[in-house]
């Protein structure tokens, strides 16, 4: 299985680097560098979102019909054991034939118990705001940060993988013994307004993940208090009228001026919990002489409750 990769070895054995593969200073065939799957190079390049312009960094890829050998750092199947193996509780569990199982309802109870857990600590101490950050766990929230890392970890493989399909084969989810489809699951840019309808007409809401690229990260004071935002780039949508624009607007919240140490604009990043949706709302494009008159905005917001929620890609 694939998955993308930063390095690669030529047939002597040599280290071939993404900087070295751009200046095609190689020779095919090349390998992984880890173990002698072969493996091509992808080329750079960059593609607009909405109104910014995002790099999307080259890479190598497997070659159609090879595999990685067993115990390669990029055997997907053997990533998943690993994380399954180091996981605690029943939030990853084994099916039959080496294949695994994410279980979302424990992570979401997990989720709110978290939530819970840091609301108790505001009231006993209403003066003092709960860094995410500072946070001591008890050891219940201990466990529950063990959740949340594990699915965090699922999500990184899935980042380096370019289709669904790449890790689905090893590793279903299930919501409450139901089925999740991964497309369900994991949102990249192009499917943001159907992360949207998603969110906005299920019954049961499921942990979802967002990936994207980091647009702004801001102060934002209002007055129910101060906080940081971040922002994801923002895809559009054209619809049938040529003067009105759909805009997927993901975002980040946190009380702790700290949440987003670390991260900076154009980085790639997964945030993933419980997002809530708001309605859909129409703005008046203030932008004198533009051809859009009006922008429909498809808005998603998380307010994580520890830090673990967010990662880079
Ligand atoms: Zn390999």
């Amino acid at each position: 299985m694939a998955s993308k990769m930063r390095a690669a070895r030529d047939v002597t054995g040599h280290p071939i680097s993404l900087a070295i593969a751009e200046r095609k200073e190689y020779t095919k065939p090349l390998h992984c560098e880890f173990c002698d799957a072969q493996v091509s190079f992808v080329n750079g390049y960059t593609r607009t979102v909405g109104e910014d312009t995002i790099a999307v960094e080259p890479f190598f890829r497997l070659l159609k019909g090879h595999k990685h050998h067993n115990g390669c750092d990029y055997d997907i199947a053997g990533q998943i054991a690993i994380i399954a193996r180091e996981s605690e509780g029943d939030v990853i569990a084994a099916l039959k034939g080496d294949k695994y199982e994410l279980r979302l309802l424990a992570v979401k109870k997990a989720l709110e118990q978290l939530h819970a857990a840091e609301q108790q600590k505001k009231e006993l101490d209403p003066n003092k705001p709960v860094s995410t950050q500072e946070k001591r766990y008890a050891p219940g929230e201990t466990r529950l940060g063990a959740y949340i890392n594990s699915a965090k970890r699922v999500l990184k493989v899935r980042a380096v993988c370019e289709e669904h399909s790449e890790i689905e084969d090893f590793l279903t989810l299930a919501f409450d013994g139901v089925r999740i489809p991964w497309s369900n699951f994991y949102f990249e840019d192009d499917d943001y307004f159907r992360c949207h309808r998603q969110l906005s007409t299920s019954s049961t809401q499921i942990p979802v993940a967002i990936h994207g690229t980091v647009k702004v990260i801001k102060p934002i004071s209002t007055q129910g208090g101060n906080f940081m935002m971040l922002e994801l780039v923002r895809p559009m949508q054209n619809t049938d009228k040529a003067d009105i624009r759909k805009v997927a607007i993901v975002s980040i919240w946190s009380h702790d001026a700290r949440a987003f140490e670390g991260y900076q604009k154009g980085q790639q990043i997964i945030a993933f919990g419980m997002w809530a949706p708001k309605p859909q709302k129409e703005i008046e494009n203030k932008k004198a002489g533009s051809p859009i008159k009006t922008f429909v905005n498809y808005e998603m917001r998380l307010w994580p409750v520890t830090r673990s929620q967010l990662c880079n890609a």
